[in-house]
């Protein structure tokens, strides 16, 4: 029989855990746990209660799960991050094989995914294995524009500049949005990392992307994934026929899966229509895993989980003038903002009025801060302007909202992510070999 991966207390999910460190190490350096939170009054608390659980990251990431599928299909490729694809490989557990198919369920956390399982036959399945049943770490902030350019790089948010759902851009002063790429840069001069699928392919390995139509051509896309060879698929049946039509050739085929993420934004992660979502993916990788060609490396990740809002906990920016003090603009998403200053506003003092504010329920740091604890990894100098100076992660079921630009939709969504805790970083990576 297999292992049953217990739920720790929600309490604990929804706090702030360790900052994740990027490199090719499995262990956990001391600093990551012993980091210095001064001025913000119990979170240094909260981060040793919750360091009691496993901190994760370094091979244990998001970023990682590329180059070390690389190295399974015996054509390691490096990245700015990663150095040792064959370390990446041996810590996540993959064997070698022909062909890899690697699926990103938008939204699918590791927590997610454990309270839900009754749902997911086939995943559930795969949770049994030892090897599967640990969560890895996703990119800060934990949210999808981050991963996806995190995921498909093998870098992170600090060398791609995908750093929120919304950033400054730095060429017009404004606010950007990163799903559509509204007011932003043109992807390629946004994100200039080389992909894994584009150093794979240059190497004449196969590299596939399967997804929705409407995604083919959108900026997203060509940030993430250029290099890859797109092909359509809308219906669950031709999501299935697709990616195992692409599995026939050796090489690497991606897989997105959207809905869970959409159906836990418009209804709530913990609702019956979350639960079929689950089932719908549940069925179809379960349909891909029974007839993918023996041998075939199967890698199931996720963007990130997902945590309920309390409309009791949301705080409207707008109506608090302490807190709007100095800042010209905000980033970002509810559970994690970036704030963009005044010329004339000092960084500490903004920090400082926040985590009055807000106590031990946000997470503060001034961009020096966060740079100095590796936040978003090494961070290149085209991407530095478009990092807010101080950034707030919020706890708990906390959302930060902003009345003056937001919709009322958009500022009661039932279920967000974004912040610094285990349920919103900790995603799956499992494995399966037949
Ligand atoms: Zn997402």
């Amino acid at each position: 029989m297999g292992i049953m991966i217990a739920l720790p207390p929600i309490d604990q999910l929804v706090d702030f855990i360790p900052t994740v460190h990027y490199g090719d190490h499995t262990q956990v350096s001391p600093s990551s746990t012993a980091e210095t939170r001064s001025g913000s009054a119990g979170s240094a608390d909260s981060v040793q209660r919750s360091a009691s659980g496993s901190p994760i990251g370094g091979a244990l990431h998001l970023s990682s799960v590329l180059p070390a599928v690389t190295d399974a299909l015996g054509a390691p490729v490096t990245t700015a991050v990663h150095h040792d694809p064959a370390a990446l490989r041996q810590a996540l557990g993959m064997p070698t094989a022909s062909r890899a198919l690697v699926v990103l369920v938008d939204g699918m956390g590791f927590w997610n995914l454990v309270d839900r399982v009754g749902h997911a036959p086939y995943l559930r399945g795969l949770l049994k294995d030892s090897a599967n049943a640990r969560p890895i770490a996703t990119c800060a902030p934990s949210t999808t524009v981050a991963a996806m350019g995190t995921f498909g790089t093998g870098t992170c948010p600090g060398l791609t500049g995908m750093a929120g759902y919304t950033q400054l851009n730095p060429q017009t002063g404004q606010i950007s949005q990163l799903i559509q790429f509204r007011n932003a840069l043109k992807p390629d001069d946004l994100q200039r990392e080389p992909t894994v699928f584009e150093r794979l392919a240059a190497r004449g390995v196969r590299a596939t992307s399967v997804g929705l139509s409407k995604f083919a051509n959108s900026p997203l896309t060509q940030a993430s994934l250029h290099g890859s060879t797109y092909v359509k698929a809308d219906r669950p049946a031709a999501i299935v026929q697709r990616t195992l039509e692409s599995l026939r050739e050796p090489g690497l085929t991606y897989l997105y899966l959207r809905d869970v993420d959409k159906v836990g934004h418009s209804l709530g992660w913990t609702g019956d229509e979350w639960g079929g979502a689950l089932e719908h993916v549940d069925d179809m990788l379960g349909q891909i895993s029974r007839q993918a060609p023996r041998g075939t490396l199967i890698v199931i990740v996720a963007d990130h989980g997902m945590v309920n809002a309390n409309p009791a906990q949301r705080i409207d920016v707008a109506q608090e003038p302490t807190l709007m003090q100095g800042v010209h603009l905000i980033g970002g998403e509810p559970r994690s903002l970036m704030l963009y200053l005044n010329d004339d506003a000092h960084p500490g003092d903004v920090a400082a009025r926040w985590r009055e504010r807000l106590g031990s329920h946000a997470l503060i740091r001034t961009r020096d801060e966060a740079l100095a604890q590796g936040l978003y990894g090494p961070v290149s100098e085209h991407v530095l302007p478009m990092l807010g100076q101080v950034s707030v992660c919020v706890n708990d079921g906390y959302t930060l909202v902003d009345s003056s630009t937001q919709t009322a939709v958009a500022m009661s969504l039932p279920s967000v992510h974004g912040s610094q805790t285990r349920m919103e970083m900790e995603i799956p990576c499992l494995i399966d070999v037949d």
